[in-house]
């Protein structure tokens, strides 16, 4: 039993307890901060001791506070709160507030005080390392659904709008054009400037066709040289005259490179209508762009 310590070891085992602890009386006056407890509020024992506890309290709960310790003394069933860890915040010296975890005990009266008790330990660093798993799972969420050299978003990404998209138009039955816009002559690009140069060509292509889209359109990367269109709300005619404007667009482009090279690229388009199976539409799509190739490239094909 703990009574049969000597005090001095007990206060000793609270004055450095890791835990902040803080004792007040009946009327909210604060009788005790242990180390932990200066440290996290800023108060020395001096300015703290004799003290409200209203001072260390944010100060929309000041009225809370009082209101509570009202009521917990006229009442005979001590409030839930106390006794269970909380979430809680106090306010710094600074005026800062600090969000600490709070257990809250009525000690008991002694001499016709009651005193009540609290542990609180600082959640800073638990918030501090809540916020930084969000920031990096946001990034990695990120980098998982967009492609590294071009930033466009990649097949997957493609995948998850399309199933978007679909799901939206089944509810106001509008109309959805998938394409597949692919750039002609790719590998000579590569074979006389080098793949450096392709990898600027690639960059200076999916600005264009972003450019050249409508604010509702989705352009991803979905392949090497490949790129996947999404016209939402789109007849096959508005869709059409969307990537005929791409197709010009970029045939228009001057790609200037790194090292001084200036070159020009076209690129084929096929689409197709989406209804349900976006597998279905990629194919009827891709058998479209295999037309346009056939049929001289530079070119925008329906299936
Ligand atoms: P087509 O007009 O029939 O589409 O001819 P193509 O040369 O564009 O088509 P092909 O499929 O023969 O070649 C595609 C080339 O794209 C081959 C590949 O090396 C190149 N490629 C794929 N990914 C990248 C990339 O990330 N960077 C660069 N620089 N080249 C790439
Ligand atoms: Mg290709
Ligand atoms: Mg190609």
């Amino acid at each position: 039993m703990i009574d049969t310590l000597p005090i001095s070891i007990v206060s000793r085992l609270i004055e450095e307890s890791p835990d902040a602890v803080l004792v007040i009386d009946e009327h909210g006056d604060i009788r005790y901060l242990n180390e932990a407890m200066q440290a996290l509020s800023g108060y020395a024992p001096a300015e703290a001791i004799g003290q409200s506890i209203n001072g260390l309290l944010p100060a929309p709960d000041v009225s809370d506070h009082q209101e509570y310790l009202q009521r917990f003394l006229e009442s005979a069933n001590p409030a839930n709160v106390l006794e269970h860890v909380r979430e809680f915040a106090i306010r710094h010296r600074t005026g800062d507030p600090i969000a600490v975890d709070m257990k809250a005990l009525d000690l008991g009266v002694v001499d016709g005080v009651r005193y009540f008790g609290a542990f609180m330990t600082d959640l800073r660093p638990r918030h501090q390392a809540e916020a930084k798993n969000a920031e990096l799972l946001a990034q990695l969420e990120q980098q998982a659904l967009s492609d590294a050299l071009t930033r466009l978003p990649n097949r997957r990404a493609f995948g998850v709008e399309a199933a978007r998209m679909v799901s939206r138009a089944k509810r106001s039955s509008a109309q959805i054009t998938v394409g597949i816009a692919d750039i002609d002559f790719f590998k000579k690009v590569n074979d006389t400037y080098g793949h450096p140069t392709g990898d600027e060509v690639l960059v200076a292509v999916s600005a264009v066709l972003l450019q050249a889209a409508r604010e509702s359109d989705f352009v991803a990367r979905i392949g090497g040289e490949e790129f996947g269109l999404l016209f939402p709300d789109a007849t096959p005619d508005t869709a059409s005259a969307v990537a005929e404007r791409m197709r010009g667009a970029v045939a228009d482009l001057p790609v200037k490179t790194a090292s001084g090279v200036e070159l020009r690229v076209t690129i084929s388009i096929g689409l197709a209508p989406f209804h349900d199976s976006l597998s279905e539409a990629l194919s009827n799509a891709d058998k479209a762009l295999y037309q346009a190739k056939h049929n001289g490239r530079n070119r925008v094909e329906q299936a």
